[in-house]
């Protein structure tokens, strides 16, 4: 405040109409007494609005109180005080402006100036919001000229460089740099350039603390005009430690992805989604795929991993937790054609984010394949050696190949399991003795064994021998053993081994074929079957058994013994003998027996056993006798021919023999038993044939001498009356006489006729082309019919006939061929009927018809019953009656053709009864 001169009139007068400022003149009331001309353009009002006005109504109530003080204020301190003060006065569209006042009071009244400085107040507002944000905003903020004059810095700019504000404001921005003159330059031609271009330049920066210290900042710098001047704002913030850290990320990334890249083990990486975002080299290199093959493949979706099984894993790993997957084969080829299926081991970690949730899953793999094949291939060695050995375990167990070595140095023997068990010997309780060893030695085979031995050991011959041995029970068996021997550097033998395999059953089966060949021989050596059977006998007890009978089973029944070979000469009588005595006692039980009427070999272990345990038997003197004769086994098998029983074979042993029974004898004794069946049965056809042979023979003599009867006395009438024609002509026409002589000769051709006839038959039979031609007709019409055509032969025969028949029976057959069955039983009546009667009988029942023919002749010897019936065979001589012995054999042959039967009763000396049964022909 100033003391001032007091204005004068003139003064106030051109004070209030100055044109620069806003006059106004205020009374002590605080009334409006005059306003300047620029009230109206300042405020919009205008003057008589203002004037008379109280003042407060356009000042601004924040102001008021002010303004009122300073007005009252100029008043009491008169012209002498002028002020100065601001306020907001009201303009007339209700906004305020802001004056600058200087006044001065004088007559009692207030003279104010006013300079509107609205814009001026809104700036400096303005200016201190953004003043206070500057301060508070965390960046730096520097405000300088376009030449580097620092006119503002923020609190964070100067807490950064460490200056204070006064240290800043007006130096040059360059005292901030930590480049050198050359590098500030270059970048601030940057700057420039970019904020020409853009209005902005972004970049970083190299600061220089206070304290020297350099830091980066991350700085943006724009323009800003200040009244009407360039400035330059740059804001920056510290990056040095985020630099410091971005680096550190870097290099952490870099050394992640040179990690995973480089890495041996093959690694993937999947989002949370599935997803598989990235592969490495070495997993590329795993299933031999290129970074051109690596397409979309998603671990959830995709089917293969689902079918494989891992999807679990790959849920828990998503969960958070690591974890492995064990082997697991990847066939990949459906998303990856070129990809080769591997056999892999996994490890699923989650990749967490910071706030530790998983954010990714990395899947890590080791191919296991090669480990799986190898380990396969190593199992299938394993596999194939075990089975090989398996298979050499047994083979050698099979073949029951004992292995041995002997070493020299402590002369001790091993043995292995399988040759203790050939020779016997619990395993491991052979003591390994050389002498032990040699003990076992067959005496007829130990010197050339040892030979062999010697041999090998000193003139390296490997040997192979076959040789007895004696097992540790004492049985003998056959050996094939084999020798060689290992040396040392120097030619000395430091182990002898071999190989021992028992060939007893091999050499037994062969001694038995030796042996059944030679039976064979034997048995087919000659025509005495007898004799033949008896050398077989004895050559089979001196190989499997003690004694050998052979019983033959006779065409009626009887069991007839034919051969004994035994040891002793008593036993084989006696074995005879005991047959003779007991034969009716050979019953159901007796092993003969079975055998025969089973076909079962029959083995009797014990024969004196099995006699008790037969409750049956009543025979103690027979099984006395074999006790006595020391029989103990017995082997009883059946002898069979094509078709016919033959009898049983038998072979037994005695007490103290060194023979048992067991299958292989039983095999023997039906090999032998086979044989001797061929052997009897070859020859009974034998005999046989030699029987047909003879009958033949006789057949044709008789044959001869039939045929030569009728033709001799044919020739000797013929000759007789050649004789008497020339003797005596007269007695030719002899009627009587010529009728005897054509009877005669028709008896001698019916004669040749039948003889040529049966002969006819017989061959047609042999040939199976008897042929019979069935006809229905009435028997006893028939019979009668026969009997009349029969009748002059029968008269001259002189016998006397009665005939009985039934009522009419009708029979299907040929009548020609039944008629030759009668003519041929009624002619052989009166052959062997001795001329007493012959009784014709006809009987008939509901199916058959019988024809009975009998006489009273000297009948037929129950022996002979059935052999008349068959071919050649007469009951007598042909010196007795004559005939072929034919007529019954083809009789028969047509009987049975008609589905009937022919057979004789008779006794001898009684007479014969031949029966003829037909079946009734029924149409
Ligand atoms: P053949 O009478 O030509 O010898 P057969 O075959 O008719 O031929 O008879 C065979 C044998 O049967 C006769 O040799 C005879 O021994 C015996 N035989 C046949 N019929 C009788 C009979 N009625 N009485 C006694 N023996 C007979």
């Amino acid at each position: 405040m100033k003391s001032l001169r007091p204005w004068t009139k003139e003064e106030l007068q051109e004070i209030v109409n100055l044109p620069t400022h806003l006059v106004a003149v205020i009374t002590s009331d605080e009334i409006f007494a005059k306003i300047g001309p620029l009230g109206e353009k300042i405020l919009g009002w205008e003057a008589h609005e203002i004037q008379d006005e109280n003042v407060r109504k356009f000042i601004h109530p924040d102001d008021w109180h002010r303004t009122s003080a300073k007005i009252h204020e100029l008043l009491l301190n008169t012209e002498e005080l002028a002020t100065e003060f601001t306020n907001r006065c009201l303009h007339k569209d209700q906004t305020y402006r802001w004056f600058s006042w200087t006044a001065r009071a004088s007559n009692g009244r207030v003279y104010s100036l006013g300079t509107d400085i609205t814009e001026k107040m809104q700036f400096k507002e303005e200016l201190n919001i953004q003043t206070l944000v500057l301060d508070n905003i965390t960046e730096g903020v520097i405000i300088c000229s376009v030449e580097g004059e620092i006119i503002y810095i923020n609190s964070a700019e100067r807490s950064l460089f460490g200056y204070t504000s006064k240290e800043l404001l007006g130096k040059n921005i360059r005292m901030l740099n930590a480049l050198n003159h050359e590098e500030t330059n270059l970048y601030l031609k940057d700057v420039y350039n970019s904020l020409k271009q853009k209005g902005v330049w972004v970049g970083e920066w190299l600061n220089q603390k206070k304290n020297g210290e350099t830091f980066t900042t991350s700085c943006r710098v724009t323009h800003l005009s200040l009244k009407g001047t360039r400035h330059l704002v740059i804001v920056q913030r510290d990056i040095t430690l985020e630099k410091l850290r971005q680096k550190e990320q870097d290099e952490l990334r870099n050394r992640f992805k040179i990690f995973f890249e480089q890495s041996i083990l093959p690694m993937e990486i999947y989002d949370l989604a599935g997803n598989q975002l990235v592969v490495n080299q070495s997993w590329r290199d795993l299933f031999h795929l290129n970074e051109i093959d690596i397409t979309e493949f998603n671990i959830l979706t995709h089917p293969k991993p689902r079918e494989l099984g891992i999807i679990p894993y790959f849920k828990r790993a998503y969960s958070g937790e690591a974890i492995c997957i064990p082997t697991f084969y990847i066939d990949i080829r459906e998303t990856y054609p070129d990809a080769r299926p591997r056999w892999v081991e996994g490890w699923i970690f989650p990749i967490l984010d910071e706030q530790k949730k998983v954010k990714e899953l990395a899947l890590i793999l080791k191919d296991v394949t090669e480990e799986r094949e190898n380990s396969e291939k190593l199992r299938l060695i394993v596999a194939e050696r075990e089975r090989a050995e398996k298979r050499l375990t047994m083979a050698v167990k099979a073949g029951k190949i004992g292995i041995w070595e002997w070493d020299p140095g402590s002369d001790k023997v091993y043995w292995d399991e399988s040759l203790c068990e050939i020779y016997g010997f619990a395993p491991g309780t052979f003591t390994g003795e050389v002498k032990e060893y040699d003990r076992l030695m067959y005496p007829d085979d130990r010197e050339i064994l040892w030979q062999k031995v010697k041999d090998a050991t000193e003139k390296a011959i490997p040997y192979a021998i076959e040789h007895r041995i004696f097992r540790r029970d004492g049985q003998v068996r056959w050996i094939q053993g084999s020798g060689t021997t290992l040396r040392d550097e120097c030619g000395k033998v430091v182990l002898l081994m071999g190989t021992a395999i028992d060939i007893t059953d091999k050499k037994i089966a062969s001694q038995d074929q030796e042996f059944l060949s030679s039976t064979s021989e034997i048995l087919s050596s000659s025509l005495n079957y007898l004799e033949n059977l008896q050398k077989m006998a004895d050559l089979s007890i001196n190989y499997f058994c003690d004694g050998c009978l052979i019983d033959q089973l006779l065409p009626d029944g009887i069991i007839k013994r034919i051969i004994v070979s035994a040891c002793t000469e008593e036993v084989r009588e006696r074995m005879f003998k005991v047959h003779q005595d007991f034969p009716q006692r050979y019953n159901q039980d007796h092993p003969l027996f079975i055998a025969l009427s089973s076909g079962k070999t029959m083995l009797v272990p014990d024969i004196m056993k099995y006699s008790l345990e037969q409750k049956r038997y009543k025979t103690e003197r027979y099984f006395d006798e074999l006790r006595d004769m020391g029989i103990c086994s017995v082997l009883v098998v059946r002898l069979k021919g094509k078709e016919n029983l033959l009898g049983t074979i038998t072979f037994f042993t005695t007490k103290g023999s060194r023979h048992t029974f067991d299958a292989r004898s039983k095999w023997l004794a039906e090999e032998l038993a086979y044989r001797t069946s061929m052997s009897i049965e070859n020859s009974l056809l034998y005999l046989h044939s030699q029987e047909a042979i003879r009958a033949r023979d006789e057949f044709v003599s008789i044959a001869s001498h039939e045929l030569k009867t009728p033709l001799t006395s044919l020739t000797l009438q013929n000759q007789m009356r050649k004789r008497q024609l020339q003797k005596d002509k007269s007695k030719i026409l002899d009627e009587e006489t010529f009728a005897k002589m054509l009877d005669a000769d028709d008896g001698q051709l019916r004669r040749i006729t039948r003889l040529i006839d049966d002969m006819l038959d017989i061959s047609r039979i042999r040939a199976e082309r008897l042929t019979i031609h069935k006809e229905k007709f009435e028997f006893c019409a028939f019979i009668t019919d026969v009997l009349e055509r029969l009748n002059p032969q029968l008269e001259s025969a002189g016998c006397f006939l009665t005939v009985e028949l039934c009522s009419e029976v009708f029979i299907r057959g040929d009548s020609y061929r039944i008629e030759q069955v009668v003519v041929n039983l009624l002619t052989n009546a009166m052959k062997y009927g001795a001329g007493r009667p012959i009784h014709i009988k006809v009987m008939a029942s509901p199916v058959k018809v019988t024809l009975l023919v009998s006489d009273e002749g000297s009948g037929i010897d129950p022996k002979d019953i059935e052999r008349i019936f068959q071919r050649f065979e007469r009951a007598v001589s042909g010196s007795e009656v004559s005939g072929l012995g034919l007529g019954l054999y083809i009789s028969r042959q047509i009987v049975e053709l008609h589905d009937g039967a022919l057979f004789v009763s008779s006794q001898p000396g009684v007479g014969s009864t031949f029966i003829m049964e037909l079946p009734i022909g029924h149409d």
